[in-house]
């Protein structure tokens, strides 16, 4: 059975658990570094991600994480998720992960509109997805090995990278499952090569 993990540090998990439910696979809530071993895959959710860098240096989730992607096992953030995965945070210094070659403008969304709903087109899903936006980053470039899968005001707001996924918006707060579905897919076929 595929078991996925979500980083519980600080931030909205409850919404990632049920759906993975949903679609058959076992969920983990991760509060210790240690609970990396029982998965096979990782979501870094939406919240501050400031307080979850703190966190996660706090409670030495930081190097565990990055062997766990040195693996090539996949990992999926979203929104604050997304920014602690970034190589560049626009210079900040904060404590992130610095796995995706990817530069990233918090809370980029911000001024003009705290929050608010599209429907999406994302590469390889073949209908647009409801995609929900709160005080979301956008991804300002991306190097050559970084697959772009949305944009959105000519803004990156999902990309792939190897075993790495991110998106600005929020797939777990909408009932539409294709783009966790992307992310288990990765999951699955990394299993299956093993
Ligand atoms: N703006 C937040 C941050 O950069 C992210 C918001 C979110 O995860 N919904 O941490």
């Amino acid at each position: 059975m595929t078991t996925i993990g979500v980083l519980d540090l600080q931030g909205a998990t409850i919404e990632h658990i049920q759906q993975l439910e949903g679609l058959g696979v076992d969920a983990l809530l991760v509060k210790k570094p240690e609970q990396l071993q029982q998965i096979d895959g990782l979501i870094i959710p939406g919240g501050e991600s400031t307080a979850i860098g703190k966190m996660m240096k706090r409670y030495d989730f930081i190097e565990p994480i990055q062997q766990f992607a040195s693996l090539g096992k996949p990992i999926f953030g979203t929104c604050a998720g997304l920014v602690l995965l970034a190589k560049d945070l626009g210079g900040a210094e904060d404590s992130h992960l610095n796995l995706m070659d990817i530069s990233v403008q918090r809370n980029g969304f911000g001024r003009q509109r705290d929050s608010f709903e599209i429907d999406l087109s994302i590469k390889g899903i073949d209908q647009p997805v409801p995609a929900v936006f709160i005080r979301a980053p956008y991804i300002e470039s991306v190097g050559n090995n970084v697959d772009v899968l949305a944009t959105h005001d000519d803004k990156i707001v999902a990309a792939k990278q190897n075993n790495l996924l991110v998106s600005s918006f929020h797939p777990e707060l909408t009932d539409d499952r294709h783009f966790l579905q992307l992310f288990i897919n990765m999951v699955e076929s990394k299993l299956q090569s093993q």
